[in-house]
């Protein structure tokens, strides 16, 4: 089922779908990413503000950023 939490970065309610657990998501309210847990309700923050610094947080080059042309 959705369960409810706060954005770590600027505590507005975010509803979570069950399917949506362990993702990234990013607030409505101050787009920021957080990552959501799969077994407690509460979100990890992220440093990163847009999908394409998800990317080059996910991927293996972790010093620096990788350019996107
Ligand atoms: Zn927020």
């Amino acid at each position: 089922m959705p369960f409810y939490l706060k954005c770590p970065h600027c505590q507005h309610p975010q509803v979570i779908p069950h399917a949506r657990r362990g993702r990234t998501r990013f607030c409505r309210q101050c787009g920021r990413a957080f990552m959501t847990s799969k077994v407690v309700n509460i979100a990890y923050p992220l440093p990163i503000a847009s999908m394409a610094e998800l990317h080059a947080h996910a991927s293996p080059r972790r010093n620096g950023r990788v350019l996107v042309a």
